[in-house]
């Protein structure tokens, strides 16, 4: 007789990615973020992908991305190829679309990003990476009927979100982290008028689609992952867990930019600086 032991549910193997966009010089602390990313792997006997975020139109280069691969592979990191790029995932971004666009999560949105600015009243403190609050008065009734996708899309459209609703989770880095949806962030942008997917939709669909189980990124994401938590309940999918890693700053306390060129690999690297040199100073714990 055979015998058939009962199934034993699997943790999925620990995976993690790098996701740098080819749009200028790694500079130190992107190599924090990675070397630490590579590190929280190999310590949990994981998988290290590598994810091309070749997205944005007006700052892609494509020999950036040989500047890019050629920078990780001199400080020493190893990933599993083949890399993945955003460009070949149209399709699968789409239909993420679709299925919020069908479960009536999102409207489209025909003010400009000043428009969006000036309603939102006082500076926001997000910085860089972050968008005003939308304001609610921008937004369509709660279930108005939404025009169809259609094949080329030429408007914004933006994810409503549950106006209130406090969000929460445990940052392996930064501890327990909380956010109110409509207060510390608004409805954002999931599709551009210029026809591509915005960073927290590709992003999301992209940790999905790699089978993602920790992301490591720098801590200007955080408000982000709050928003990309949405979009994972909204697809019906577990969200990874979240290491954020503390940004690096300049001698004046300057958060770290493409722009430091003193600090970017390639100038450390033509001044004799040696990647063991620059990976001793990395905290494993920052
Ligand atoms: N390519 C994104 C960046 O460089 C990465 C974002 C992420 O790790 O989610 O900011």
């Amino acid at each position: 007789m055979l015998l058939v032991s009962p199934a034993v549910p699997q943790s999925p193997v620990y995976t993690g990615r790098l996701a740098p966009s080819p749009t200028g010089d790694l500079h130190l602390g992107h190599a924090r973020t990675f070397w630490i990313a590579a590190e929280r792997a190999r310590a949990a006997s994981g998988r290290l992908l590598l994810r091309n975020d070749d997205l944005d139109a007006n700052r892609f280069r494509l020999d950036f991305v040989a500047t890019m691969l050629e920078d990780l592979h001199w400080l020493g990191l190893t990933w599993e190829e083949p890399m993945v790029s955003q460009s070949e995932h149209m399709p699968l971004y789409r239909q993420a679309l679709k299925t919020l666009h069908a479960a009536g999560l999102i409207f489209p949105c025909s003010h400009s990003r000043r428009d969006v600015i000036e309603a939102a009243g006082a500076p926001h403190e997000g910085g860089a990476n972050d968008e005003p609050v939308y304001s609610p008065q921008f937004r369509p009734p709660a279930g108005a009927p939404l025009p169809e996708l259609g094949d080329t899309i030429s408007i914004n459209w933006r994810f409503r979100v549950p106006d209130g609703r406090e969000l929460t989770f445990q940052d392996g880095a930064l501890g327990p982290q909380t956010a109110v949806a409509g207060r510390d962030f608004g409805d954002f942008l999931v599709w551009r008028k210029d026809d591509t997917p915005s960073y927290q939709l590709a992003c999301v669909v992209d940790e999905i689609a790699m089978g993602i189980t920790e992301v490591v990124r720098g801590a200007d994401l955080v408000k982000s992952t709050f928003r990309q938590l949405l979009l994972f309940q909204a697809l019906g999918e577990p969200a990874p867990a979240y290491y954020h890693c503390p940004l690096m700053c300049d001698e004046n306390g300057q958060r770290l930019a493409k722009r430091h060129d003193a600090l970017s690999l390639r100038t450390l690297r033509a001044r004799g600086v040696t990647p063991a040199e620059i990976i001793r100073n990395f905290a494993p714990n920052p």
